[in-house]
C-alpha cells in the first residue's frame, strides 16, 4: 500500500502556489497510464488557475481522444520549437510513468536534461533517476493510482472532479488490463470506488478504451495471432514478430498494437511473451511474465537495452528483424537465462 510521505506533498504544494509556468511530461509512445496520468494533472492543475500545459513526445492512441477535450498539448515530435521554447520558460516540470529522461525519446532528453527548472517525478517503475522531489512507488498498480493519492493528499478530499477521475480511471483500467495484472492489493480498488463516485460511467468508459477497435486493427491481431506466434511448450514461452510491410497491410496506426501481447500468456504453460515489432529503423520489443520469478525488467535491460516491471517490460534493438528474432530463439532455446529464473 503506497504511503506518501506528508512532507512530499507539502513541498509539492509550495512548489505549484509558487510555480508560474508549468509543464507536464510522459513517455514517449504514450499509453493510458501516461495520457491518464498527464491529463489528470492538468485539469487539477486548469482548475487551480494554473499555467500548465502537457508534453507527449509523439501521437497517442486514437482511443483516447475523448480525454482530449479543452486539453492545451504539444506533441513534441511534431512540433519540437514549441516544446523547446515552453520547456525553456518552465518554473515547474512534472514528470509522469517515466523513471528517467531518456523515457521521453532521443529528442527530448536532451531538452529535460538542461533544464534548470524544478523537477518532480511522479511514477511506479523501479530505478527512478535523481529529481528534486521524487513520489516514485513501484507498488503502484499504475501512476494514475498514484496521482490520484497525491492529488486527494493535496485537496484532502477523496472525491476529486469528473474531470480529473476520468482520466485517472482510463490509466488505472489499462496498466491493471482491467484489473487482471498489479491487482492484488486493496488500495487499487478503493482508489478506484472513490473515482466512480466522482459520477463517471465506468462502463461507457471501458467500452471506449477497449471495444474501440477498428476492423484492421482486430484482423491485424488475427494474423499476428494464427500465423506470427512461435511456441515454445518445453520453454514456457512464446512470442509474436511483425514487420514493417505486415502492419502497413492491417493499415497499422499507433497504439493498434496495444493488448497484443498479453494474448501468448493466455496459453498455460506459456510464462514467458515477446512482442517484436518493426518500427522505421527499430525494432520495439515488448515482454510479459505471468510468474514473479520470470523477471523480464530483468531480461530487458539485461539483454534488450530497456526495463520496465517485473512482468512488463519493454526494449528495443537496431537488428534487423531476422536476427532479433534468431537471437531471441536462442535466448529461449539455449540461453536458459528464463527458465533459470523459474
Ligand atoms: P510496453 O510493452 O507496454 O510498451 O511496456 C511495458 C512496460 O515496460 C511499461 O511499464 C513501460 O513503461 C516499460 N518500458 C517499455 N519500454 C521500455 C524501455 O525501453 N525502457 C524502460 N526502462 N522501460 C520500458
Ligand atoms: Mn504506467
Amino acid at each position: 500500500m503506497i504511503k506518501i510521505k506528508t512532507k512530499d506533498i507539502d513541498q509539492l504544494h509550495e512548489l505549484i502556489n509558487n510555480s508560474k509556468v508549468i509543464t507536464l511530461v510522459t513517455h514517449y509512445n504514450p499509453d493510458g497510464d501516461a495520457v491518464g496520468s498527464s491529463l489528470a494533472m492538468y485539469n487539477y492543475l486548469k482548475e487551480k488557475n494554473k499555467d500548465v500545459i502537457a508534453i507527449l513526445p509523439n501521437s497517442y492512441p486514437q482511443n483516447f481522444d475523448f480525454l482530449f477535450n479543452d486539453i492545451e498539448y504539444i506533441n513534441a515530435e511534431k512540433d519540437f520549437k514549441t516544446a523547446k521554447k515552453r520547456l525553456s520558460v518552465t518554473d515547474l516540470l512534472i514528470i509522469l510513468d517515466m523513471n528517467a529522461n531518456h523515457r521521453a525519446g532521443d529528442a527530448l532528453e536532451g531538452v529535460l536534461s538542461d533544464i534548470s527548472c524544478v523537477k518532480v517525478l511522479c511514477d511506479h517503475h523501479i530505478n527512478p533517476d535523481t529529481y528534486d522531489l521524487c513520489f516514485s512507488y513501484d507498488e503502484a498498480s499504475s501512476t494514475c493510482e498514484l496521482v490520484y493519492k497525491i492529488l486527494s493528499h493535496l485537496d484532502n478530499k477523496k472525491v476529486l472532479s469528473k474531470e480529473v477521475s476520468t482520466p485517472l480511471f482510463v490509466g488505472i483500467k489499462t496498466d491493471t488490463g482491467s484489473f487482471a495484472y498489479s491487482c492484488n492489493d486493496k488500495s487499487v480498488y478503493n482508489v478506484t470506488a472513490n473515482l466512480i463516485a466522482s459520477g463517471i460511467d465506468a462502463i461507457s468508459l471501458h467500452q471506449q478504451i477497449f471495444d474501440s477497435f477498428t476492423f484492421h486493427r482486430l484482423r491485424l491481431f488475427g494474423y499476428a495471432i494464427g500465423k506470427k506466434m512461435r511456441y515454445f511448450p518445453n520453454q514456457r514461452a512464446a512470442f509474436i514478430w511483425l514487420t514493417n510491410n505486415e502492419l502497413k497491410h492491417y493499415q497499422y496506426e499507433i497504439g493498434d498494437l496495444e493488448g497484443l501481447v498479453n494474448y501468448c500468456l493466455k496459453i498455460y504453460n506459456v510464462d514467458f511473451c515477446a512482442l517484436l515489432s518493426e518500427r522505421d529503423n527499430k525494432i520495439r520489443m515488448s515482454f510479459r511474465s505471468k510468474n514473479k520469478n520470470v523477471d523480464v525488467n530483468v531480461f530487458a535491460r539485461k539483454y534488450w537495452n530497456g526495463g520496465g516491471h517485473i512482468m512488463a517490460a519493454g526494449g528495443k534493438s537496431y537488428e534487423t528483424m531476422d536476427t532479433v528474432v534468431k537471437t531471441l530463439t536462442k535466448q529461449i532455446t539455449e540461453e536458459k537465462f528464463l527458465q533459470k529464473n523459474q
